[in-house]
């Protein structure tokens, strides 16, 4: 099935079964912006969890907090996002329809990555076990052409970016003959820059009311407290503080389903450092955010680093987590080394020292900062994109199916188990309950006595729940029941009393952060 085909299905699944829905929906939505259902916000939860509890719980140097999201307009001056929060956009006159020239510029380069990994595919295929990837790439006329024409475009693209020069942009644009993907043509407006932040009024207009924003990132409000923090928590550098929460931005191009969105959550670390110590923090952060995201398990090779063409104004140093969605590798998180910009900003624009004194130096600077930003709902796409299989299999009949599955890691499923009565009588329902009132207590169940056993397994899969209980007349007489796995579909039979014990395995977040160390 073509990845453009996968993707329509997991987002018509997502409705379907309860996880995403459009905001607003009765009166036609509202441009990107989501809505979380009754599964969704369970799987939300546990993925902020998951970062949470892997930043705070296991790193005794780092702590949380739960900033406004309305604050001071001046900290937005000071953080140049006022001035220089932009996006570049263009305009197809003839579609009507508004882009961003960098990310067209970027599909550009994407495209003729993909021209040469094709013949990569091809050739291997060709040579099997002989394949010398390396040398095919350094050799092959086709692959050095593409090769070729992706460091020249990329090289201009990064001059442009780096120099802010929009004339080029749309030069480029226009060099490259990329047209509009919705009227085809290459008849473009000038690239303007456009400032992504949302405003509104706080106070009454009688009494002049302030323009606030809000916030387009969640990180400001950590280094406004930072002091707080540090003084009242007694913390010494190098250390963290880590926030979950909601980010606006008036995005351009919205039509990537929860992957841009106007409001969305945002889980970011500023950690603090002593200048000078920061591109080591940068390289050690790389590969403690790697290392959780290749925990979950969906193959090393869906992941990489992607360094960027322009440095923002505030980094020394930044570097993109890439995942590989199906509609290709795209940023899921972000890491920078953010020197002392944002702390300096602030000193000169409150008035306030924000200085550490530094006892083993006895002398007091502005830190240096590393920061690991995710976004929660990409996050989530990537959970779930990497969940969806469509697989055949055989029913009892010998018929052929299709089962869709959502193979979320156990311990992220929104429900974990669902106990489910053979039929609808003779003490089944209350003996299902009676398990289900025992194991509340530690995971999410759910009760299902609707249609046959089959329907209730596929119903189950759909929604990702990783166990499935069976309680029978057998139960009645031995307490045992079958448990049927939902990846590998086996069943097995297992006294009631260990139930608890097997689930609990699986669903550890313990076991996963092991993984990390
Ligand atoms: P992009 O280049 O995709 O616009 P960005 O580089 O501006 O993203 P950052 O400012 O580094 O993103 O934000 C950190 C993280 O926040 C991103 O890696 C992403 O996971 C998330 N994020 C940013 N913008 C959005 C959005 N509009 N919708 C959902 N998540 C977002």
């Amino acid at each position: 099935m073509a990845q453009e085909d996968v993707f329509k299905k997991l987002v018509a699944h997502c409705k379907e079964y309860g996880y995403v829905f459009q905001s607003s929906e009765i009166y036609d939505g509202l441009s990107a912006v989501y809505d979380y259902g009754q599964y969704g916000v369970e799987l939300k939860n546990n993925i902020k969890k998951y970062w949470w509890d892997s930043m705070v719980l296991l790193h005794e140097n780092v702590v949380g907090i739960d900033s406004a999201i309305f604050m001071h307009p001046t900290i937005w001056k000071a953080s140049g996002h006022v001035d220089a929060f932009n996006d570049p956009l263009i305009d197809n006159k003839d579609s009507k329809k508004r882009y961003r020239a960098d990310v067209l510029i970027e599909e550009q380069l994407a495209k003729i990555e993909d021209k040469i990994q094709k013949e990569v595919d091809k050739a291997r295929k060709r040579f099997g076990e002989a394949f010398d990837e390396q040398q095919f790439r350094t050799t092959n006329a086709r692959v050095l052409e593409n090769q070729q024409k992706w460091d020249e475009l990329h090289q201009r693209f990064s001059n442009a970016l780096n120099d802010s020069n929009l004339e080029e942009l749309k030069q480029i644009i226009i060099d490259n003959e990329i047209a509009c993907p919705i009227s085809g043509t290459r008849n473009w407006t000038d690239v303007r820059q456009f400032n992504l932040m949302f405003s509104t009024e706080m106070g009454s207009t009688a009494d002049g009311a302030m323009k606030v924003f809000l916030r387009p990132e969640t990180a400001q409000g950590i280094f406004v407290n930072y002091l707080n923090v540090q003084k009242t928590g007694r913390m010494k550098i190098p250390f963290g503080i880590a926030q979950i929460g909601k980010a606006f931005r008036n995005e351009i191009v919205a039509r990537q389903f929860i992957f841009r969105m106007r409001e969305f959550e945002q889980m970011e670390l500023q950690f603090f450092v002593k200048p000078g110590t920061e591109l080591d923090w940068f390289e050690q952060w790389k590969t403690t955010r790697m290392k959780w995201h290749q925990a979950l398990g969906f193959g090393a090779e869906n992941y990489r680093f992607h360094e960027h063409e322009k440095l923002a104004h505030y980094a020394n140093a930044a570097v993109d987590v890439e995942f590989r969605f199906p509609f290709g590798f795209k940023e899921v998180e972000g890491i920078h080394s953010r020197t002392d910009f944002d702390l300096s900003q602030h000193e000169q624009f409150s008035g306030k020292k924000l200085r550490y004194f530094d006892p083993e130096l006895n002398e007091s600077y502005v830190p240096y900062v590393v920061e690991t930003s995710i976004g929660v709902d990409r996050m989530f796409l990537q959970v779930i994109s990497a969940a969806y299989h469509e697989e055949e299999v055989t029913g009892a009949n010998g018929e052929k199916d299709i089962r869709t599955v959502l193979r979320i890691p156990a311990v992220l499923a929104p429900v974990k188990l669902a106990v489910m009565p053979l039929v609808k009588k003779e003490g089944l329902p209350e003996k299902a309950r009676e398990i289900i009132d025992h194991l509340k207590f530690d995971f999410n169940c759910q009760y299902d006595e609707k249609d046959s056993i089959g329907k209730r397994y596929r119903r189950q899969d759909a929604i990702g729940t990783p166990f499935c209980v069976t309680v029978d007349h057998q139960t009645m007489q031995d307490n045992t029941v079958t448990i049927r796995y939902r990846d590998t579909m086996e069943q097995e039979r297992v006294p009631v009393e260990n139930l608890r014990d097997i689930i609990s395995g699986e669903v550890s977040f313990r076991r996963l952060f092991e993984k990390l160390k």
